[in-house]
C-alpha cells in the first residue's frame, strides 16, 4: 500500500515511512492511494473474531509489506493486552436502539489509547531497523499527552517531550503524565495557555535546524497509523450488531475529525454505515461546514469537553480531498485560501458528497447535561461529558428506527469527575487500574512560554538523531 499527500506534491510513501512521518513536506496529510475493499463475505467472516484478530484483518491491507501477519498480530496482542476489558472496546446497550461503544478501557481512560498504544509499538519496531533516534514533541490539553506518554514510556530509540499549560489540565490528566518516571519521558508545564504551548511546538517544527538535529516527530491525529487503528472498532461494533446484513449508524463526539474520519474510512471499505453523526460542542465549525458549507473559524470557547474545544479540524482536509475527487492541486489552493483568510466554502461536490453519509449536530452545555442525566437515570450508565455530546446528538437524530445507533464513548467518566458530578450529582470513582494515581510522586519542569527556554531544555535532554 502506498500513501499520497492531500496536496499532491509530496512523494508517495509506504506504511513504515508514513508511520514515522508527520505532515507531508507539501503541507498536506497522507492517506492511502486507494481504499481497500471488503466484500460482504469478508465482513461476515469477522463475526466472532476477537478484537485482536479483527484488528489484524482490518489493518492488514493498510500495512502492506511493512509487517507480516504474525508480526502485526504480536503488536496488536501486546497493545490491546493492556486494556482492562476482554472485549477491548465493549458495546453496552442503552435502550432498544441506542448503544454505547466504550473506547476508554485503556491505560489512560480515553479512546486515544486505542491508537496510541499500537503507535508506540510501531515506532519502536520500525526504528529498530534504522540508524535513527526520534524525538516526539507535542502540546496537549490533556488526553493526547497522557495517552502518548503511556504509549512511548520505556520504548527504545524515542524520547517524548510533552508541553501542557500549567494549571489548565485536570488533576487526573496531569498526574497521568507527570507520574510516569521512564527516562525517555519529559513533561514541561508552560506558563501560558494551550495555544501558547501549541505555538511553541509549531515553531520548533518550523525551525529546520532544530527539527533536523533531533529528528522531531509528532503523535497527533494527523498521523495516518492512528486513524487506521481506529477503523477497527467500527468494524468490530457493526459486525456485532448485524453487519453486513444490517446497516448501523454511529454518533461521534468530534474535535480534530480523526475519530469520525476513521468511520468514513470504514464506510469506504464497504462496511454498511447508515449515518455518521458528527457531534460538536459550541465550537461548531464542523457543524457549520457540514450543514451549510461554511468552514470558518471563530474564537475557541472553553467547555466541559476540552478535547473538542477546537476551531480548526486538521483531518477535515482528508475528507475534503477524498470528496473533491482527490485533486491535490485544487486541495492545496483551497487550503492556502483558508490559511490566509481563516474561512472557506465547501464546493458543491464536497458538500453533496458529505451529505450522503454525514449528519451533524451542535450540542450546548444544557443538552450535554441532559444526555448525561438520561444515561444515568434511564440506562444506569454514568458517562463523561464528551460521550454525552455524542449521545445528545444521537438522541436528536432523525433516522430509520430500525437502524441501531452507536455512540462512541470516548472517555471514562472518572477523567472528568467535576463535570459529571455537576450534571448527575454522582462523583465517579477512579477505576482500580489507576487507583494509586494520587499517591504517586510527580516529575515535571515549569518553563516560561519562551522558545529559547524550551528548546534549550529539550536540547539538553534529547538524543540527537
Ligand atoms: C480527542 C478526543 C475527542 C475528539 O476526537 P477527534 O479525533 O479529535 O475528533 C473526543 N473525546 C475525547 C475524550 C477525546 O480525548
Amino acid at each position: 500500500m502506498r500513501y499520497i499527500s492531500t496536496r499532491g506534491a509530496a512523494p508517495p510513501l509506504d506504511f513504515e515511512q508514513v508511520t514515522l512521518a508527520g505532515l507531508a513536506p507539501d503541507g498536506g496529510l497522507y492517506l492511502p492511494e486507494r481504499w481497500p475493499s471488503f466484500s460482504a463475505d469478508a465482513i461476515a467472516a469477522l463475526a466472532g473474531l476477537s478484537y485482536v484478530d479483527t484488528a489484524v484483518a482490518v489493518m492488514k491491507p493498510f500495512v502492506g509489506d511493512a509487517l507480516d501477519e504474525d508480526a502485526l498480530r504480536a503488536l496488536c496482542t501486546q497493545a490491546y493486552g493492556r486494556f482492562s476489558h476482554a472485549a477491548v472496546t465493549p458495546l453496552v446497550q442503552l435502550d432498544e436502539r441506542q448503544w454505547l461503544l466504550e473506547l476508554f478501557h485503556g491505560p489512560t481512560l480515553a479512546f486515544k489509547d486505542v491508537a496510541l498504544q499500537l503507535l508506540g509499538l510501531l515506532f519502536e519496531r520500525f526504528l529498530s531497523n534504522r540508524d535513527t533516534h526520534l524525538t516526539i514533541v507535542g502540546a496537549t490539553s490533556g488526553d493526547t499527552g497522557s495517552a502518548a506518554i503511556d504509549a512511548i514510556a520505556g520504548r527504545a530509540k524515542v524520547d517524548i517531550f510533552m508541553l501542557h499549560p500549567e494549571g489548565r489540565v485536570s488533576d487526573v490528566q496531569r498526574r497521568q503524565m507527570t507520574t510516569v518516571f521512564a527516562p525517555n519521558v519529559h513533561n514541561i508545564a508552560i506558563d501560558g495557555s494551550f495555544d501558547d504551548a501549541q505555538a511553541l511546538v509549531k515553531a520548533m517544527f518550523a525551525d529546520r535546524d532544530f527539527a533536523g538535529r533531533f529528528a522531531l516527530s509528532a503523535v497527533n491525529s494527523i498521523n495516518w497509523a492512528r486513524l487506521m487503528a481506529q477503523v477497527v472498532y467500527y468494524f468490530y461494533a457493526a459486525v456485532r450488531l448485524g453487519a453486513p446484513g444490517r446497516p448501523v449508524a454511529f454518533s461521534v463526539p468530534t474535535g480534530n475529525f480523526g475519530d469520525v474520519f476513521a468511520g468514513y474510512v470504514a464506510a469506504k471499505m464497504g462496511l454498511p454505515i447508515a449515518r455518521l453523526i458528527v457531534a460538536t460542542n459550541v465550537n461548531d465549525i464542523l457543524y457549520r461546514a457540514l450543514s451549510s458549507g461554511d468552514y470558518s473559524t471563530g474564537e475557541v470557547t472553553a467547555t466541559a469537553t476540552p478535547s473538542m474545544d477546537i476551531q480548526v479540524s486538521s483531518n477535515f482536509e482528508r475528507l475534503l480531498f477524498d470528496l473533491g475527487g482527490r485533486d491535490g492541486q485544487a486541495m492545496a489552493a483551497q487550503m492556502h485560501g483558508f490559511e490566509a483568510t481563516k474561512a472557506m466554502r465547501l464546493t458543491d461536490g464536497q458538500l453533496g458528497g458529505a451529505a450522503g453519509l454525514f449528519a451533524s449536530a451542535r450540542i450546548d452545555a444544557d443538552d450535554m447535561a441532559l444526555a448525561m442525566r438520561w444515561a444515568s437515570e434511564a440506562a444506569g450508565q454514568v458517562i463523561d461529558p464528551h460521550s454525552a455530546v455524542g449521545l445528545a446528538a444521537a438522541r436528536a437524530a432523525d433516522l430509520d428506527p430500525a437502524v441501531p445507533l452507536v455512540t462512541l464513548a470516548t472517555a471514562h467518566s472518572a477523567k472528568f469527575r467535576d463535570a459529571v458530578e455537576r450534571a448527575t450529582g454522582n462523583r465517579p470513582a477512579l477505576p482500580a487500574r489507576v487507583g494509586d494515581l494520587f499517591a504517586r510522586a510527580e516529575r515535571c519542569v515549569s518553563l516560561p512560554a519562551d522558545f529559547g527556554a524550551v528548546t534549550a531544555h529539550i536540547a539538553a535532554h534529547a538524543t540527537p538523531r
